[in-house]
């Protein structure tokens, strides 16, 4: 079977895991900070805080830009469902912003549009990989005085416009969960350019203390003040050196995905029956997914059956996502979110297939792909196709 994304690990991973199950400290202790030191470097931002999963770093995130109830903080339609709640979880509102449907990025026109005098923050989604238009998104928060926040779970290390993602906004989210880019199991990260945002992150990943046992130790007292109320969203140090030794090949991997992304796009030009979604120039790319849309009309069989049939041909596709307002948990809050749906989301997401990419792919996994895709479109119709091509 040929999953939709899968984790690299080798013998690197399993060594580092046991070196710090063999030490001292198994959490909180030297690997956490060596951790974000890496993160922090490779996405160019200058202060990183682990959390125990991506939810859990967009929590504090949402939590640190002072959202309460009443806020509102727009965020995609398309997206996972942790992006919303995260404003959830602070007692916001999250507001429904429609999508781009050719790249699934939110769409700063509608952002625009969504913005109310109870609007305070905007958090993009790095869709597939591929940056939203930071440019546009930083000088709509600049005029509105929002706080801009990205949730990067898609796109760590890309480029946008010229810069690092983290240069475009105040805080920036990942996750390693084992179908991300780089995995630690369960794990997060946020990153900032504020010193002082950072602390505050720290402090509310740690119950909301003031300190944590090593600066007690340093200052020898025992004593410590929770001063906010915080989580227990600590990453162990055991989680810390596999993502450590995931980040020596992170480089790699997205190379390899470019790749294969490449491919796809060689091989599935001028098909009627699917288009993959398009590359913005300028715009820097991950390839955490491949996504197309699947045009049921000219295929002659629906998105759920194809996938349905790929699945059956051992190709484990994929759907992301179901936009976040249609699920019941907010057709539920329908009436306080000011809920409207968003149409262009509502009329891409029954086209959307997420195909196979990850670091281990080879070639020829590409090329079954696009056979089983061929083969599952109406045979009439691919034929027709096979001869224009
Ligand atoms: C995976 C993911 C999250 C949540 O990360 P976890 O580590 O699974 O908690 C949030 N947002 C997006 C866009 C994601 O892909």
């Amino acid at each position: 079977m040929l999953p939709y994304s899968k984790q690299s690990i080798d013998q690197r991973d399993i060594d580092a895991v046991v070196e710090v199950l063999k030490s001292d400290w198994l959490t909180t202790g030297p690997m956490v900070s060596r951790f974000e030191e890496a993160v922090g470097n490779y996405v160019s931002a200058p202060h990183a805080v682990a959390f125990s999963n991506g939810t859990a770093a967009l929590h504090a995130t949402i939590a640190t830009s002072n959202i309460q109830p009443g806020d509102e903080v727009i965020v995609p339609a398309i997206t996972f469902v942790a992006t919303a709640n995260a404003v959830v979880y602070c007692g916001g509102t999250p507001i429904f912003a429609d999508v781009d449907p050719d790249t699934l990025l939110i769409n700063p026109q509608d952002v625009v549009r969504k913005i109310t005098s109870r609007t305070r923050a905007i958090l993009a989604m790095d869709y597939a990989g591929q940056t939203c238009d930071y440019p546009k998104l930083k000088q709509i928060a600049d005029q509105n005085d929002l706080t801009l926040l990205s949730d990067g779970c898609h796109s760590i290390g890309a480029m946008s416009y010229g810069r690092h993602v983290p240069e475009w906004v105040e805080a920036a989210c990942y996750s390693f969960h084992p179908v991300k880019p780089m995995t630690t199991c369960e794990g997060g990260m946020v990153v900032t350019g504020d010193a002082g945002r950072a602390e505050s992150l720290r402090r509310f990943r740690n119950h909301g203390i003031n300190s944590d046992h090593h600066q007690r130790a340093r200052n020898g007292t025992c004593y410590y003040d929770m001063e906010s109320l915080g989580f227990n969203y600590r990453l162990s140090d055991v989680q810390c050196a596999l993502g450590l030794a995931q980040l020596q090949r992170l480089r790699e991997w997205t190379e390899r995905r470019s790749r294969i992304a490449q491919a796809y796009h060689r091989q599935l030009r001028d098909l009627n029956f699917l288009k993959p979604l398009k590359n913005v120039p300028g715009a820097g790319h991950a390839h955490h997914l491949f996504v197309v849309r699947w045009h049921a009309e000219n295929a002659g069989v629906d998105r759920d059956s194809a996938i349905q049939k790929l699945r059956e041909a051992g190709v484990f596709a994929n759907v992301h996502y179901r936009p976040v307002y249609q699920h019941s948990f907010y057709q539920k809050r329908k009436k306080q979110s000011r809920l409207v749906s968003c149409p262009k989301a509502d009329a891409v997401y029954p086209q959307l297939i997420s195909l196979p990419i990850f670091p281990a792919m080879q070639e020829n996994d590409v090329a079954k792909v696009v056979t089983e895709l061929k083969r599952i479109a109406d045979p009439a119709r691919s034929h027709r196709w096979n001869k224009a091509a």
